[in-house]
Formats: C-alpha cells, structure tokens, sequence
C-alpha cells in the first residue's frame, strides 16, 4: 500500500495516510494540487503536502466556519469568502436565503477546477447566480472595499506563503473598513494544542482592530492538533448571540454547538493572559 506523509509545516507530529489510488497530481502557478482516494476518509485534497480537506469530515470544518457567524449577524446579505477554493464555505453561505450576493476570492483558479472535478458535492454552490467569483489574492481584493460587506469569511490554507497576507494588521484594517455597521469577520486561526502561541498572536492582532474579538474551537480529526480554532470579530454586536433561525440543513452546527463552541470566558482570560500550561 503506497502511503501518503502529510507535511505540514507547523505540526510536532506527522500524519500518514494509506493510498488506495492517486486520482491526481499536478502544479498550479501558485501550489502543489493532489487528489487522493483513502478507505476511510474517501478523497482528500492536498495542497503543497498539507490536507485541505476530505470527503468523510469536511462538514465540520465548513459548517463551523461559516454558520457560527452568519447566525450571530441579524441579516447577512453581502458576504465575502475568501480562499476556500473547494467552495465548501460557499455552499454552507448560500443556505442562508437572506444573502443577496457571495464575493467568491480564491487566489487559485485551478483549485475550484479540482474540486468541481473530484469534490462535486463541496462544490455543487460555486456557480450559483448569487456568487460572484475573483481570482485574485484576498488582502487586494479588501483593500479598495469601504462599508460594503455585512459578513467576511477567510476560509486559506495555513499561515504561510501567500496565505500570510492574510493576517496582518493592515489587512485586518481593510477588513473592518470593508464592512457595514454590525459587520462580523471570521478566519482560521489554527490547533489550540500545538500552535497555542500562533492563535494568541491572530487574536492580539485582531484586537488592535476590532472593538470585538472572540474564539470558539471545534473538533477537526485531519487538521494538526485537531482541536481547531476560529478567530472572529464584530464591529458592534457579541458573537456569541445567535440572532436568526437556525437553518435546517446542517450535520454538526446547531444552536446548542454555537453555543458551546465558544471558549469559557476563564479559559479565554488565561490564554490571552498566557497562563495556559501546555
Ligand atoms: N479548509 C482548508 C484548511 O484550512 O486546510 C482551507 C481550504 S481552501 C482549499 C484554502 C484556499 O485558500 C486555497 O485554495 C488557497 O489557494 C487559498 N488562498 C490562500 N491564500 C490566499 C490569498 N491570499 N487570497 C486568496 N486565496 C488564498
């Protein structure tokens, strides 16, 4: 059995995946692309040797990412992802009905080619009328934007490369700019068990920006350290609230799990605090 050896760049530990076939192998002008099948996970995507995603646990990713705050804000209608070139947050944005348009900014067109290829059901929404698609890096897409966006959504791969420009302060300065009163913004932000200093460094930084800076986690079983966190902001409104609905379709997300998704106020205090003994 050919094996396949995860290498992501900040993990302590290496995964390895059993191979059953290679489904594809290629280069894009921005990253290594590989599709390939497992018995367990079924496919899974690769970029530069990192796991993106797999057929058996996406759900949970895409789900937490975008329903958490898309649930706090009382009515989402412009919505801006960024990355997420399987178009996984895309589907999961457009079960929302009161969103109006989807600013669809993926740097690598080639990804979404893939994933139409290999994932359909990841991205069975990317060429829905609402969505609007920009190949484009995601911080220049932002910066000329001023009060336009109720929702932003970075959805990259880790923060490295050209996925950097995505943390920075100035970057989250465009971000805030971009959005319209009550405007709530959401991005990856790594493993609370390995990159605890990483998720520290995302939140400082975004509470030099945003009046409102909260974490929540949730279990991802193919990201490094698993206990993955989403760092998010509001202009206005707590994100812990959950303000519409509960929309129907979802596998993990629901009002009880955005509830508790949240990291308690004391454990929160201690991380920022940089008590946490781990
Ligand atoms: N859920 C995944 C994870 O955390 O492993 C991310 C999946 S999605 C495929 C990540 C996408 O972000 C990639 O397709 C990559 O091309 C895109 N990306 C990275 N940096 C970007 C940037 N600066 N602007 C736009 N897209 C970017």
């Amino acid at each position: 059995m050919i094996k396949f050896f995860e290498k992501d760049p900040y993990s302590p530990i290496q995964y390895v995946y059993d191979v059953e076939k290679v489904l594809y192998k290629g280069k894009s002008p921005f990253q290594d692309i590989m599709v390939i099948e497992n018995s367990y996970f079924g496919k899974i995507l690769i970029l530069d040797g990192v796991v993106q995603l797999t057929e058996k646990d996406e759900f949970f990713y895409h789900e937490m990412l975008v329903h958490v705050i898309m649930h706090s804000h009382p009515e989402p209608k412009r919505v801006v992802v960024i990355g997420g070139g399987d178009g996984g947050a895309v589907r999961e944005v457009l079960k929302h009905e009161t969103v109006e348009r989807i600013y669809f900014v993926e740097i690598d067109r080639e990804v979404t080619e893939i994933s139409k290829r290999f994932f359909p059901t990841v991205s069975s929404g990317v060429d829905d009328p609402k969505v609007e698609i920009h190949n484009m890096d995601g911080a220049e897409f932002i910066k000329s934007r001023t009060e336009e966006f109720d929702v932003v959504i970075v959805d990259s791969t880790d923060i490295i490369g050209f996925a950097k420009s995505l943390f920075t302060v100035e970057f989250f300065k465009a971000v805030k700019e971009s959005l319209r009163d009550r405007g709530m913004f959401v991005t990856l932000s790594e493993s609370l068990h390995f990159h605890k200093d990483m998720v520290v460094n995302v939140q400082e930084t975004m509470r030099l920006v945003f009046p409102i800076v909260d974490l929540y986690t949730t279990p991802i079983a193919t990201y490094a350290g698993n206990w993955w966190t989403f760092s998010c902001a509001s202009l206005s409104l707590d994100l812990r609230q959950i303000r519409r609905e509960c929309v129907k379709d979802t596998r993990y997300y629901s009002e009880e799990i955005h509830q508790q998704a949240f990291l308690p106020l004391s454990l929160y205090k201690k991380l920022m605090n940089k008590e946490l003994e781990w």
